[in-house]
């Protein structure tokens, strides 16, 4: 019922948001940070903010073991929902997909890098705060494997850290004022695994909300703004996305055989 719903409002849309969390990529084996067993079950938040990475190679060392511990570094793969999303692009019906994922997996599923706006940065680089030169995740792990459990930039020695943002830091801004943009100019808004209460990214379905766009959340656990949703589905992105999709493209085909 819910899920022929969201198929037709996909349909009946001009331009679709997507708009994912964590939770979208639990189904890839990449952890999430507040579902039960999740990232913040295991370690404090408090320790990873950027004031604190700056602070000592100490605190360097614990978010670097927290982050490959934690599975946040983990290259996954695409899951069901992540396909899903890249086959609605396939369909015309995807403006855009803004996520707080670091993980690359829209990309590596089949959404175009343009139509990506990675508000948290991606965990498969890592940056030297110094000298700005970047090296792929991959091989820092290597360094990490073989012994150096605090990475420092081979080029000039400055601190190494992952491309992502951290707690503390600001979002980057033109991919932040891109987001904002789509959200304020989109019909349809669809939230799929995120807790809706890390800002500003969770500014972007109030956004579409007050554009008039209408809002579906596909989420595991509630959230804030589920009242305001016109379709909400509790339940697992990557069983409940693809039966969306598949639909949509059966809605889409008998309407151009009728056309
Ligand atoms: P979150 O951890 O706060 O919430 C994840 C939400 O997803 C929860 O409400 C949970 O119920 C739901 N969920 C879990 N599995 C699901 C599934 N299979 N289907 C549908 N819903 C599911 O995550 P958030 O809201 O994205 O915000 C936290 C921060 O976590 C973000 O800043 C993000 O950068 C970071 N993060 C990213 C990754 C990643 O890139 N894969 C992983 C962990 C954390």
């Amino acid at each position: 019922m819910e899920i022929e719903l969201l198929a037709d409002l996909i349909v009946q849309a001009k331009k679709v948001v997507v708009f994912t969390g964590a939770g979208v990529s639990t189904e890839s084996g990449i952890p999430d940070f507040r579902s039960p067993g999740g990232i913040w079950s295991r370690y404090d938040p408090e320790g990873f903010t950027i004031q604190k990475f700056l602070s000592s190679p100490e605190a360097r060392r614990m978010q670097w073991k927290m982050l490959t511990e934690g599975g946040l570094t983990t290259q996954g793969e695409p899951n069901p929902a992540h396909y899903a999303i890249a086959e609605l692009e396939n369909l015309g019906k995807l403006d855009c997909v803004i996520t707080q994922n670091v993980d690359n997996l829209h990309q590596k599923a089949g959404v175009p890098e343009n139509k990506v706006f990675e508000l948290h940065g991606n965990m498969q680089w890592a940056i030297c705060l110094s000298c700005h030169r970047r090296f792929p995740m991959k091989e820092v792990l290597q360094w990490i494997t073989e012994g150096i459990e605090v990475p420092d930039c081979p080029n000039c020695r400055g601190i190494l850290k992952p491309d992502a943002v951290f707690f503390g830091e600001a979002l980057p801004q033109e991919t932040l004022t891109e987001a904002t943009r789509h959200s304020e100019n989109c019909d349809l808004f669809i939230v799929i695994g995120s807790t809706l209460v890390v800002y500003p990214a969770a500014y972007m379905p109030t956004h579409a909300k007050d554009v008039g766009a209408k809002l579906a959340i596909i989420n595991l656990s509630p959230t804030p703004l589920d009242h305001y949703a016109t379709v909400l589905i509790q339940g697992k992105a990557g069983e409940i996305m693809p039966k969306v999709v598949e639909k949509v493209r059966i809605k889409l085909q008998s309407k151009s055989t009728k056309s």
